[in-house]
């Protein structure tokens, strides 16, 4: 007759995990299953439950569509050069009210001189003054590559101007840039 050390009474994720643990252990195991091995996750609940939901999921996913609005672009230069939205000559093509901000960094916020021993950098924001959005956002300026993704996601999600000036950046940083460009545009 065989002998065992342990007999695990159903094998869903509970009872093989348990069968997996006590043969890793060198035990000797026996299992009894009445129905399915892998029990009600793999059967009725987590597997199939997750599998109808996919479907639904994946429909609403390709309704939703791609928008390439906003997505920075950057070269990584000394200083890095990044840019997001539409360029000034885009905006005007597609009928936009363009108004237009550039701020010498070294001027205008404390981080550069934080940052390096002669500092510079310039950033330039460009709004559709109609709508009170903003449509492009550019930089010079030592990680630009970083503090790019603000405007890009305000100009993805078209944050109102107002919403914008509202926030509070961190001191010193060159996302302060934003606040002293921003209110420049004068809208
Ligand atoms: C809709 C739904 C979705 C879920 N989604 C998730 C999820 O995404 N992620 C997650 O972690 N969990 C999920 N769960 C929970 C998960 O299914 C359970 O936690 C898990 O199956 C419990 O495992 P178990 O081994 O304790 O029991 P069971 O899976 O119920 O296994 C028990 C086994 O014992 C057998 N058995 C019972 N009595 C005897 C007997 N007298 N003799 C022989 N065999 C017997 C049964 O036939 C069965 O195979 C979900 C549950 C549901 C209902």
């Amino acid at each position: 007759m065989d002998r065992f050390d342990v007999i695990i009474i159903g094998m869903g994720p509970g009872g093989e995990t348990a069968a997996e643990r006590l043969l890793a252990a060198g035990r000797r195991v026996a299992v009894v299953e009445r129905e399915l091995i892998g029990g009600e996750c793999a059967y009725w609940a987590c597997m199939p439950s997750k599998t109808l939901l996919r479907a639904p999921e994946a429909r609403a996913e390709a309704a939703r569509g791609a928008s390439y609005h906003g997505i920075p672009r950057v070269i990584f230069g000394d200083p890095e050069i990044a840019a997001t939205g539409y360029t000034t000559g885009q905006a005007r093509a597609r009928g936009i009210d363009v108004v237009t901000a550039e701020v010498a960094l070294a001027d205008a916020i404390a981080r550069p001189f934080t940052y390096e021993c002669d500092p510079g950098g310039t950033f330039g924001l460009l709004a559709d003054r109609q709508r009170g959005v903003l449509a492009w956002a550019w930089a010079v300026a030592p990680l630009a590559s970083e503090w790019i993704h603000q405007a890009a996601l305000a100009i993805r999600a078209q944050i109102p101007i107002g919403t914008l000036l509202d926030q509070v950046a961190q001191f010193p940083t060159y996302s302060e840039a934003y606040l002293a460009a921003l209110e420049q545009l004068r809208l």
